[in-house]
């Protein structure tokens, strides 16, 4: 016998046509009354969608929404996207964080100009070889924009419908994942998919909550098997939390007169096509001073005599929490480095001009700080 558990086959879900229909015209109702008006839902247009969607993943709806507007004003259409500079784009994701969306969605805009003249595609397939179109991007857009009937799985309908079905299993299991893709197929009205799949969304954002949901107030709550077992605080089932790792960083802001050194980071790396000051986890077998300049020569082969601290940056990525102390260091010379794409002597007022991530706009806002409240 194999020493493997072997695991529990889940039953397809199914719904009687009966309930499907009630959960369709339900939904749909609750959704015409309740629905928060955003940008994204007054367009049919498939590249508006598509920027919505990108935007979207990982990120509230109420950040979203000025970036999203933002971004289609300086980049109305796909063509327009497309012949973008890459740092241009960034600059309009700054701060929106997971910077790999957006240089994704331009590589997609490229290739949907040069394949496809211009035009969205509208088949899944096709779709599919893009940058960034996973099923649930490629099926939100069709449905929302062409009413294909597609069903979506995201965090939001993860949760209606484990609850709506009763899946006792992982959600983000293999198996779980798999009913819960076939529970969403299952669900779709024969009509109106785009306005579903954004009702079920919105159903998860407003009602459905990951703790404490509405059940008394939900249009699904006759048909919700959750809801009827007594079972709504159990579903959905999730494998133990991620145990979050701490770390520490050293960043060293170097400084000739006014001009702070910058590293545009390399294709391939994470954060690529960002600028930052050169930072990285200290080498414990060397004082501070000398951890410092060992990090400022690894990356820009400048050393300077003395470091002053001006504070700290602490910022989550994934499961680390990194804790980031930022030293200042003046230096003359010139820079090199064998790291970063290019290099950059910045004066306060060009700042703007590069793209940085969320902690390294909050490191320089610091230097900056610093640097305005020093005589020198
Ligand atoms: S009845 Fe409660 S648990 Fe069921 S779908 Fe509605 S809000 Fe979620």
């Amino acid at each position: 016998m194999s020493k493997h558990k072997k695991q529990e086959a889940i039953p397809k879900p199914s719904l009687l046509p009966s309930a499907r229909k009630l959960l369709g015209t339900s939904l749909l109702f609750w959704f015409a009354e309740r629905k928060r008006d955003l940008p994204w839902r007054k367009t049919k247009d498939p590249y508006s969608i598509w920027v919505s969607e990108i935007m979207l993943q990982q990120t509230q709806v109420a950040t979203v929404i000025p970036y999203f507007e933002r971004f289609l004003k300086s980049f109305p259409t796909l063509d327009i996207l497309a012949a973008a500079d890459e740092q241009e784009v960034l600059m309009h994701w700054q701060g929106l964080g997971y910077y790999r969306r957006a240089r994704m969605m331009h590589q997609a805009a490229k290739i949907i100009l040069s394949n496809h003249d211009g035009i969205f595609p509208r088949e899944p397939e096709a779709l599919a070889q893009l940058p960034g179109l996973g099923r649930y991007t490629r099926n939100a857009v069709l449905s929302q924009a062409f009413d294909y009937r597609l069903p979506i799985l995201e965090a939001n309908t993860k949760r209606v419908l484990a609850r709506l079905f009763g899946l006792m299993q992982d959600i983000d299991s293999s198996s779980g994942n798999k009913f819960l893709w076939e529970a969403a197929e299952e669900i779709l009205p024969e009509s109106d998919i785009g306005a579903f799949n954004q009702a079920m969304m919105e159903l998860g954002s407003l009602v459905c909550t990951v703790s404490s949901p509405k059940c008394g107030s939900c249009p699904l709550s006759t048909i919700c098997l959750a809801r009827q077992s007594d079972l709504v605080g159990n579903i959905p089932v999730k494998k133990k939390k991620v145990v979050v790792t701490q770390v520490a960083e050293l960043a060293t802001v170097l400084v000739n007169g006014k001009k702070i050194l910058l590293g545009k980071r390399p294709a391939g790396q994470r954060w690529a096509g960002l600028w930052e000051v050169p930072h990285d986890t200290p080498t414990y077998d060397f004082s501070e001073l000398k951890a410092l300049r060992s990090i400022s020569k690894k990356y820009v082969s400048l050393m300077p005599r003395k470091f002053l601290e001006i504070g700290r940056v602490v910022h989550p990525v994934t499961r680390f929490k990194i804790t980031v102390r930022v030293f200042l260091g003046k230096v003359s010379g010139r820079a090199k480095s064998g790291f970063y794409e290019e290099l950059a002597w910045v004066a306060p007022e060009e700042m703007g001009g590069f793209p940085k991530s969320s902690p390294q706009s909050k490191i320089i806002a610091m230097a900056l700080k610093a640097l305005a409240g020093s005589k020198t």
